[in-house]
């Protein structure tokens, strides 16, 4: 059977180790911040290659605290892409302030950095909002324009925050996904790239000083003693029996699941480019694939073609169905862009397939063949 994302299959390869590494947890009774936390934050920064990285108990709470710490509040604007997690939008709003909503391109997905500049500039021309921030998302492994971005963001002094929680292993000329912006963030959400048995998350960033606050930060707000209060946080940590877990997935990660995950993409892209739009990745740019998103021609055949294919028992999803600027929440909000129609587009074309290190190569090319029946049937 093809499942979407198997997690079975993973833990039937890896059982011996992450059982073992569950059992050392619950023999030395350390449930909160026992040292397999620390090894597995020291594990990741090496990895990304960023000086800090401070794991919390999931993607969400790990935006929330970087805004905190930059005192994101009421009045001001933050630049977040239309396509995207409502999460990404979310954040913004729990501050207190405002999320505009920028189109993204059509071939990569992420945030287009000319329509980025426009709406910076139309925001300080309004006058009404203070531009603070930007939150580009590596949507389903690719790297957002992080360069293009960084200049822009420079020129306007704006922070820069990565929403990498579908970005971990991608890269740009070599440079990790979670290493771009003023600090960058992840999740361990189960059905992300690394996932965890549960909820996680993780923030990085090269910044001694933002380190230190977010650090306080997720711990209620705690100065140097614990029962020393300095600011009011939250209580966000990732527990020590996920540590663990994550200590044997990150690394088999590494060392084999991303390769068979970029071998799978290659073979989607071989079997599928010459009859649909495949995933179009920029030179330089390396994507670790957490989906592989097609897109059709129209909602219509989106839907007879997602109909068909799980009547051959294969499963695929929609990200996203809507656009931000479109969630009810935002709906009366003022900067409602009806003019992202890169965004609109997408969430009527798009269909993401079965994806991950435990389909075999025949697999993908079953899907890929029923994919090409199915639309040239259509296509008569
Ligand atoms: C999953 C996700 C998040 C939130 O992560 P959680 O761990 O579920 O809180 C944020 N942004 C994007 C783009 C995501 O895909």
């Amino acid at each position: 059977m093809i499942k979407f994302k198997d997690l079975q299959a993973q833990y039937q390869q890896l059982k011996p180790q992450i059982d073992a590494a569950i059992q050392e947890v619950l023999d030395e009774g350390n449930f909160i911040n026992g040292r397999q936390v620390r090894a597995f934050e020291e594990q990741l920064a090496e990895y990304v290659g960023v000086k800090h990285c401070i794991s919390c108990a999931n993607g969400t709470d790990a935006m929330s605290l970087v805004l905190m710490a930059w005192g994101i509040k009421e009045g001001d604007a933050v630049f977040v892409p239309d396509f995207t997690f409502f999460a990404t939008a979310e954040v913004v709003a729990l501050q207190g302030a405002t999320p505009i909503f920028v189109d993204v391109r059509r071939d990569t997905f992420n945030i287009d950095v000319t329509k980025l500049e426009a709406a910076i500039e139309q925001t300080i021309k309004e006058g009404k909002l203070n531009p603070k921030a930007i939150i580009p998302v590596d949507l389903f492994g690719l790297p957002a324009d992080h360069l293009e971005i960084a200049t822009i963001a420079k020129k306007h002094s704006l922070l820069v925050l990565e929403d990498g929680a579908q970005g971990l292993g991608g890269s740009i000329n070599d440079k990790m996904a979670c290493s771009f912006g003023d600090a960058a963030t992840t999740s361990f959400f189960p059905a992300k790239p690394v996932g965890c048995y549960g909820d996680g998350g993780a923030i990085f960033t090269d910044n001694d000083g933002l380190a230190e606050v977010i650090k306080s930060l997720k711990v209620h707000g705690k100065g140097t003693d614990k029962y020393d209060n300095i600011r009011v946080g939250l209580n966000s940590r990732l527990d020590t029996i996920q540590a663990a877990i994550l200590n044997v997935k990150l690394q088999y990660f590494i060392e084999h699941e991303f390769n068979s995950l970029r071998k799978h993409a290659s073979t989607y892209h071989d079997h599928l480019n010459d009859i649909i739009e495949t995933p179009s990745i920029p030179t330089g740019f390396i994507s670790s694939f957490a989906q592989y998103t097609i897109k059709l021609k129209s909602k219509g055949e989106r839907a007879i073609l997602q109909m068909q294919l799980k009547s051959h028992g294969i499963p695929s999803h929609i990200y996203y169905p809507t656009p931000m600027h479109q969630q009810s929440i935002f709906s009366n909000h003022d900067c409602c862009n009806a003019t992202n129609i890169n965004s609109l587009e997408l969430c009527s074309i798009v269909l993401s397939l079965p994806i991950h290190p435990y389909l075999h190569q025949e697999d993908i090319i079953t899907i890929s063949q029923k994919i090409k029946t199915i639309l040239s049937n259509r296509n008569i």
